[in-house]
């Protein structure tokens, strides 16, 4: 059985293989392990096309990489803890430090989770271009007394996601009633058409809070021609997808 679907097939490790869910044989795979009573299990992630991504109004703009280690492990070192239930920390109490090492290694990326931090020449760009919505807080590092990045301080709010987001409690505190999200896993971020009337035609954050139970934050959201900006520039470190629209 395996051999006719070889072709489809993409090995992860020694237990998982992945196949596009796109594909007519990924149905028929998934039949005849039914008709079989073979035992199988399905994670799935969503991945879109170069098309896709082109033609979206609207992208959800993250950093690909993380700086890991902070320069401090408390929880507290820039941000207060809102509530000692579900531990998130939300009022940013300090300008961020982060590690030497991590300085000129990516235009943009993030800290505490999703606190995005762009390099001086990313600040630079976005200054020139009167790019509206984004303010700018100094990053640090602990010998350092000039600023080596850029926190992105994101304010205009979008209206909250359309239902057909199918995002999922990460955070749904019974104490302080705080709610965070993380995305679906099949279902992509869709707003309602008014998004192209309330959004800036620059920086735009979210309704709703994301990410893990720490550090919950907006997520950012930008129109495409901030990621043909990006581009043009060949900013690195910064990933986007699609948002979609239910009209
Ligand atoms: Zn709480």
């Amino acid at each position: 059985m395996v051999e006719k679907y070889k072709p489809y097939l993409h090995k992860v490790n020694d237990f998982m293989l992945y196949m596009y869910t796109d594909l007519p044989q990924f149905s028929e795979l998934m039949q005849e392990l039914q008709e079989h009573g073979l035992d199988s299990k399905c994670f799935y992630d969503k991945q879109w096309s170069k098309k896709e991504v082109d033609d979206a109004e609207f992208l959800i703009l993250g950093a690909i990489n993380e700086c890991e280690d902070p320069v401090r492990s408390e929880f507290d070192t820039h941000f207060k803890n809102h509530c000692k239930k579900c531990k998130a920390h939300l009022e940013q109490t300090s300008d961020i430090k982060i590690r030497r090492k991590y300085v000129g290694k990516w235009d943009f990326y993030s800290a505490y989770e999703i606190r995005n931090i762009v390099s001086p020449r990313v600040k630079e760009i976005l200054e020139r271009e009167d790019v509206p919505g984004v303010a700018f807080r100094p990053v640090y590092t602990l010998k350092v007394e000039d600023p080596i990045g850029w926190q992105l301080i994101v304010e205009h709010i979008l209206p909250p996601t359309h239902p057909d987001s199918n995002l999922r409690y990460s955070v749904n505190c019974p104490v302080c009633g705080l709610k965070s999200y993380v995305y679906s896993k099949t279902d992509p971020v869709a707003y309602g058409p008014e998004i192209r009337k309330l959004a800036l035609d620059g920086f735009n954050r979210s309704h709703e809070l994301f990410g893990g139970v720490v550090y919950p934050d907006p997520i950012t959201i930008v129109p495409q021609r901030i990621r043909q900006l990006f581009k043009e520039h060949k900013i690195k470190g910064a990933g986007f997808a699609p948002i979609v629209i239910k009209e």
